[in-house]
């Protein structure tokens, strides 16, 4: 059983022991969306591990800088070398930050819907141009990057004598540069390894920067190495993303970190798996690429009905980040009634008869719980415990288990950390009701009083935090402590 938390780290393909490099601080960066178009549905589940993931440090105490950016530039089309961005205002004639703009807040308020908690800060890669062309020289400088024809190019042979191109997804570095295949249009690289820091831009480019090598852009891989160091340092904690992203995003983000700060960034690489629909792979171009927005309202041929946000968040939350995960409408269903039984038991605890004695160990289950979180944030093997819990609560509500007073406030105040800070779920049922939020409100106010009182000052500060983005403004006052609905 884990009593500290281990995290499975990509990069040593091994799990180990969570120690931060200046504890209680902890740095994270996640690779955030490019906004040129809704956010992907696999996506949604990316954010919402590392929504799991940054909940369960918080919750654990630490002080977390989680740094999530936007990719607003770069991010070139895999078949030819048109920016994302600049081909979408090109094709609806608007500007490229009209693009990022419009899917920007799309991004921000569908996390939203799936209570996903804001980063604390979300840079864009067009605000850190200037450190980007930094980075590009430095390199250059170090002998491990050269220009071609206003283009400059990482120099992957010449990096590979100092260092292991491939250390992170266990590419062979030789292979990579015999491979001719992707050398189409890019003729100006030297190796077909090596990829573009900076692009030089043709006349008909929209989004262009002047630069020590003329009129360009940077590369997609660039900002990330750039963004993460100037707000979490050289070296930090946690680099998260898709496993899509390993290679060759993060592969070239250490190289350009190594090459120009000579630091090993990232303490721990965690990557999350994928989605399937019906155990296809969820793709436009198969029907099977259901958007946020089609699967809340039910809006796609392969739907038999729309899910709530959290019906979808709970269902994501059933399978382990590093697990594939299967959507379907059978088990979309079963995530909606199990949420529904768990909301339902939550809700109840709080009426159950008090014995004079326990016959069940919130204790136990209080270890088993943190001890399923501890283990690299196993979500599913947690909810399977809370649903021996929802099993409890119902036989002493029926007299055929028992609980004492003591051990009803904690399982109520286990569960709430639980179900709402950690796993980040909310109670769809009481949105609409006044009456329940303010029985809610109520309830959670005491527990954070009932934190200050014992000096856990790390969670009364969270409770607010966590209040704040959900919405809720609280105060403290003479009179006790209030709240508004922000
Ligand atoms: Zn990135």
């Amino acid at each position: 059983m884990q009593t500290a938390l281990h995290v499975y780290n990509s990069k040593n393909r091994q799990v180990e022991k969570f120690e931060p490099l200046n504890a209680p601080f902890v740095g994270m960066y996640v690779c955030g969306p490019t906004v040129y178009s809704e956010v992907h549905i696999g996506n949604v589940r990316t954010f919402t591990s590392f929504d799991l993931i940054y909940r369960y440090l918080l919750h654990l105490g630490y002080k977390v800088r989680y740094v999530r950016n936007i990719t607003d530039v770069g991010h070139l089309l895999d078949d030819t070398s048109e920016d994302k961005i600049s081909k979408k205002a090109r094709l609806e004639n608007i500007e490229p930050m009209e693009v990022v703009q419009r899917y920007t807040v799309d991004f921000h308020q569908t996390m939203g819907r799936f209570n996903a908690l804001p980063p604390s800060i979300e840079p864009t890669a067009t605000g850190h141009l200037i450190e980007q062309i930094e980075l590009v020289q430095t390199i250059i400088d170090r002998g491990l990057a050269y220009e071609s024809n206003g283009s400059v190019y990482f120099d992957v042979a010449a990096y590979s004598k100092q260092e292991n191109y491939g250390e992170l997804s266990g590419r062979n570095v030789d292979e990579l540069m015999s491979n001719t295949r992707d050398l189409d249009g890019q003729s100006d690289k030297r190796n077909p390894a090596d990829f573009a820091l900076w692009k030089k831009a043709e006349p008909q480019h929209i989004m262009k920067w002047n630069s020590p090598w003329g009129l360009g852009f940077p590369g997609w891989h660039l900002e990330c190495s750039v963004m993460s160091t100037k707000y979490l340092g050289e070296q930090f904690d946690i680099h998260g993303g898709g496993m899509d992203l390993k290679f060759p995003h993060h592969e070239c983000e250490i190289a350009q970190n190594k090459a120009g700060y000579q630091k090993d960034p990232v303490k721990y690489w965690l990557h999350t798996n994928m989605l399937t629909f019906n155990g296809r792979k969820m793709a436009k171009s198969e029907g099977t690429g259901i958007t946020p927005r089609e699967l809340m309202d039910g809006d796609h041929p392969l739907l038999t009905q729309a899910y709530s946000p959290m019906t979808i968040r709970f269902f994501m939350l059933q399978a382990h980040y590093r697990s594939t995960l299967d959507f379907s409408n059978e088990a979309l269903q079963a995530a909606e009634k199990g949420l529904k039984r768990l909301m339902t038991a939550y809700n109840t605890i709080e009426e159950l008869p008090a014995s004079a004695n326990s016959t069940v160990s919130v204790e136990e289950l209080k270890e088993k719980l943190y001890a399923a979180m501890n283990d690299d944030f196993n979500s599913p093997i947690a909810i399977a415990h809370l649903f021996e819990a929802v099993k409890w609560i119902n036989l002493v509500k029926d007299g055929k288990e028992r609980l004492t007073s003591d051990d009803i406030a904690a399982l109520n105040t286990l569960m709430a950390h639980m179900i709402f800070d950690v796993l980040g779920l909310k109670d769809e049922a009481s949105d609409d009701s006044s009456e329940k939020i303010d029985g809610l409100m109520q309830f959670v106010l005491r527990l954070r009083q009932e934190a200050k009182a014992n000096k856990d000052y790390a969670m009364s500060d969270e409770i607010r935090n966590q209040l704040k983005a959900l919405g809720f403004e609280i105060k403290d006052g003479k009179e006790g402590t209030t709240y508004t609905i922000l």
